[in-house]
């Protein structure tokens, strides 16, 4: 019925339906003041997969990998396409997802290593406040499931950063010895992989029937498809892509699981689900890697084939069901976007980078993102602004290969050209000019924090 309402009945549908599930009247404060949104405290779930390329689920045009309830999900909710992940590996991602910030700015990115590994002595600093902590006076359960990558040290552990209880592995799922952790304690060293999705949502369910009667927010993020891949025996050996397949049709699985026990509790209506990755895919696994469609390259580049993600969002009776958004978007936009609809109080020590998408996830607005930085390491690569972006550095994603400078940048419409192929400065040296100031106000404006990733610990002599 709703997928044949236009737009203002289904607006006017769900006010009303706020108003009967008694979520309108005693509002917090709304900081942005934008209209239709929830007055009450929402729940939230965001499920981050790992090295998931743009081009890997059904509904972003794979031809063999099953995923119908990913699919569904994006049919009763949106499904956007110029969204991008903070940065295009793990550590730095995850950091920009849960602080709202560019990871140049807490120092969980570094031109010596790219992420954080079992030597590292780093992680997420005290100073970032992640949107679990920004949640707590709010009074929501908060939960941690899946891989960390912030920090395995116990400072750094999900539970003393705004996480009420944590079950996962703390970095990737190639570093040994890969120990699975429930909350501060190793409980399975190494973690048996192939039945760690399943275990994952297990968990994740039984976070959700705990919590059913107070608002709570969910981080779960999946192993998968990151390379050592593995499945289930329900799963292994049933897609034609093959292994790489076979683990993303068990994620699949999943979230069919998350949100069938969002509608059996009644919870659906007040819970907004978001499914994204953290990069694109890890190209240099060949068959193990995914793809990243029409996009050039993928994990580790600053291309989009890197970063660009796909990016879906589900709350029936909130979002109207069947869009596809074409702004743009960012992980980075999650704290501001949560925080606003849980009546949130924004961190107000660190400058935040992320903006407030709610006016685009409840159709009252567009989204406020239209420049993106993509940074390697610490360094600035490359600028989007609307549909252009400006490449001041590219370098291959991994393996040899030296940096090259472009002045003036290379520059790609991606609106014409999504793929990055086809070199545009010549042409438009007022759109170089423009980036140009975008850059010069963010350097301005930009303090990096202390290199978290070069830290190691010291060897025992
Ligand atoms: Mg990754």
């Amino acid at each position: 019925m709703i997928a044949r309402m236009n737009r203002r009945e289904f607006i006017a549908l769900a006010g009303a339906g706020a108003v009967s599930l008694g979520i309108s009247g005693c509002a917090a404060p709304n900081r942005t003041g934008a209209e239709n949104k929830p007055a009450n405290k929402p729940n939230f779930v965001v499920i981050f997969c790992d090295d998931l390329g743009y081009g890997d689920l059904g509904v972003y045009g794979h031809p063999t990998i099953r995923t119908p309830n990913i699919d569904a999900m994006a049919a009763q909710g949106q499904k956007w396409t110029n969204f991008y992940a903070a940065a295009s590996v793990c550590t730095p991602s995850r950091a920009g997802l849960l602080t709202g910030r560019l990871p140049i700015r807490s120092g969980m990115c570094s031109s010596s290593r790219r992420v954080l590994f079992p030597d590292s002595a780093g992680g997420l600093p005290e100073t970032e406040v992640t949107i679990a902590q920004a949640l707590k006076p709010r009074g929501y359960a908060t939960g941690c499931i899946g891989k960390w990558h912030l920090g395995h040290l116990p400072q750094y552990l999900p539970t003393r950063r705004g996480f009420d209880s944590y079950f996962g592995i703390p970095y990737s799922n190639d570093m040994k010895p890969t120990p699975l952790m429930q909350d501060e304690k190793t409980i399975e060293e190494p973690a048996d992989q192939t039945t760690l999705t399943k275990r994952y949502t297990e968990n994740a369910i039984a976070f959700i029937e705990k919590n059913k009667k107070k608002p709570f927010f969910l981080y779960f993020a999946h192993t998968f498809p990151h390379v050592p891949l593995f499945a289930s025996k329900d799963f292994k050996g049933k897609s034609i892509r093959g292994i790489y397949g076979d683990a993303v049709e068990e994620l699949d699985w999943s979230v069919g699981q998350i949100l069938e026990t969002l509608r059996r509790r009644n919870l659906a209506e007040n819970t907004l689900v978001l499914f994204t990755s953290d990069n694109g895919p890890w190209l240099t696994q060949h068959l193990n890697g995914g793809s990243a469609g029409l996009l050039r390259e993928g994990k580790g580049c600053t291309f989009d084939g890197g970063m660009r993600e796909p990016f879906i969002a589900w709350w029936p009776g909130r979002i109207e069901p069947g869009q596809t958004i074409r702004d743009m978007g960012s992980t980075l936009d999650f704290l501001p976007t949560i925080l606003s609809l849980a009546g949130a109080q924004l961190p107000t020590q660190n400058v935040l980078d992320g903006l407030d998408i709610s006016p685009a996830l409840l159709g009252t607005g567009p989204s406020p993102r239209k420049v993106m930085f993509f940074y390697r390491g610490a360094k600035l690569y490359a600028v989007r602004k609307g549909w252009y972006k400006a490449h001041y550095i590219t370098k291959p994603a991994y393996g040899p290969g030296n940096e090259k400078e472009h002045d003036p940048p290379a520059l790609y419409h991606l609106g014409r050209d999504p793929s990055e192929q086809y070199n545009v400065a010549d042409k438009h040296s007022d759109i170089i000019a423009d980036i140009r100031k975008e850059v010069a106000l963010h350097l301005a404006n930009l303090t990096p924090g202390k290199d978290q990733l070069a830290q190691r610990i010291p060897k025992k002599k």
